[in-house]
């Protein structure tokens, strides 16, 4: 598809391909190996890719940023994951809650905000959404019942509102300068309909960040506790209207999230092919090269086939993000299950083909590939719900 890409789209591609090759995979294996889930995260690669302009890309020019658009956001996340996922994720974090500030924040808050995350090299940020009891339970049914869903209450006090409750993996909490913690402002609604964003910064008294998770996968990516004891809020920190958390649709944050998550995996599958194929070239087996067995050459058929499948929709996807096609809304969640299973593939036939695992810097990668592909599973929601887009079709 590359004939469709436009020069500047082409040279932001560029750009982090030449990142992930020179700070990115370098560093990869490494920080993934470290035992200390909160030792992982390292300063210096963020302070580079921002020198770059890699964690501001999405701001809009007017404030400061490079305003790229989703087809170029999935070119860069598809070159950073394809030399670490988890990397990637932690640049792409950031263009996910610059995209929540322009769909949700007023004139005040998008100066505010961005002014002080574009200045500062090592501003991550992060969004909290999952509690101990409610993860998919956010999106699944019982949708009509107030007891379903994220039970962080927010209640007003004069122009301040006060935060109860907890959340857990959410990602940059021990690290973040900002997070957008959604609450419930009406207990007796359900969830879509009682539920308002509120941006808390750390440092606040009454938050506190619990244990930092220690993952299988995504390694290098943070996610940890918060706990809210009375922490208050002033109103001028509250994205949107009351209760509105899930009620403006069609914004950019929506229009990102499955395609994020989609493009990433189009990375990890490109790392699984690549690796197969050298594999393949180099090593032999029953006195011929590997990739001389009929076999051996099926299932590297059968990664390339997925992989140039999940490529072709998530640039049909990406595409139609950037001129917000309906359709594009509709697909997203098919494009975020449909990459889950083939990048889930293409993760284990990598695996199969090299040999049993801890023997080399090699199986380790391609261990780690599957360990970060696993990660889907439980990410953003739950596949059923992504299937209900069918609707549209009925
Ligand atoms: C690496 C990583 C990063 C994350 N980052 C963030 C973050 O930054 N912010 C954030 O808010 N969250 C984050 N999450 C949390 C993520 O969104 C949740 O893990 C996800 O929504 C699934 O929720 P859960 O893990 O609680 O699983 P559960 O909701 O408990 O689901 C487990 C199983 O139970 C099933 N199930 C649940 N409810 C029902 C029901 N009502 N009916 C039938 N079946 C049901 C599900 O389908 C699933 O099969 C992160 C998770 C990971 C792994």
């Amino acid at each position: 598809m590359d004939h469709l890409l436009t020069d500047t789209q082409r040279a932001w591609q560029q750009k982090a391909r030449e990142f992930a090759d020179a700070e990115i995979r370098p560093r990869s294996l490494a920080r993934d190996q470290i035992a200390e889930p909160a030792g992982t995260f390292d300063w210096a690669l963020m302070r580079k890719g921002s020198q770059l302009g890699i964690r501001t890309a999405a701001v809009p020019v007017e404030y400061g940023g490079h305003g790229i658009d989703f087809t170029t956001q999935a070119l860069m996340i598809t070159e950073m994951a394809k030399a670490d996922s988890a990397m990637a994720k932690t640049f792409s974090q950031s263009w996910k809650w610059s995209h929540l500030i322009v769909d949700q924040g007023n004139a005040e808050q998008k100066r505010r905000f961005f002014d002080a995350f574009v200045k500062d090299d090592q501003f991550v940020m992060g969004g909290g959404i999952t509690e101990p009891n409610a993860g998919s339970d956010n999106r699944l049914p019982p949708g009509d019942d107030p007891k379903a869903g994220l039970q962080l209450k927010a209640q007003l006090d004069g122009d301040t509102w006060v935060l109860n409750g907890s959340k857990c993996y959410i990602a940059n909490a021990n690290i973040g300068k900002l997070i957008f913690a959604f609450a419930r402002t009406d207990p007796n609604a359900p969830v879509h309909e009682g539920t308002t964003i509120f941006a808390v910064e750390p440092g606040t008294p009454g938050l506190k960040v619990g244990k930092v998770f220690n993952k299988h996968g995504w390694r290098f990516y943070q996610n940890a506790e918060l706990f809210f004891e009375n922490v208050r809020v002033a109103d001028s920190n509250r994205l949107g209207a009351i209760n509105g958390a899930h009620k403006k649709h069609g914004g950019k944050n929506s229009r990102f999230g499955e395609m994020e998550y989609s493009a990433n995996a189009l990375g990890i599958c490109d790392a699984a092919i690549e690796m197969a194929a050298a594999h393949g070239r180099a090593h032999r087996q029953a006195g011929k090269r590997l990739n001389e067995h009929q076999l051996f050459q099926l299932k590297l058929s059968e990664m390339h086939m997925l992989t140039e499948a999940l490529r072709s929709f998530v640039m049909r996807v990406a595409m139609e993000a950037d001129v917000t096609a309906p359709i594009s809304r509709k697909h997203n969640g098919f494009l975020m299950n449909f990459s889950t299973d083939a990048m889930q593939r293409v993760c284990y036939l990598n695996l199969d083909i090299h040999r049993a695992a801890n023997k080399g810097e090699i199986s380790a990668q391609a261990e780690k590939l599957v360990r970060d592909a696993i990660i889907w599973t439980h990410i953003a929601g739950d596949s059923v719900t992504r299937l209900k887009a069918v609707k549209a079709l009925l």
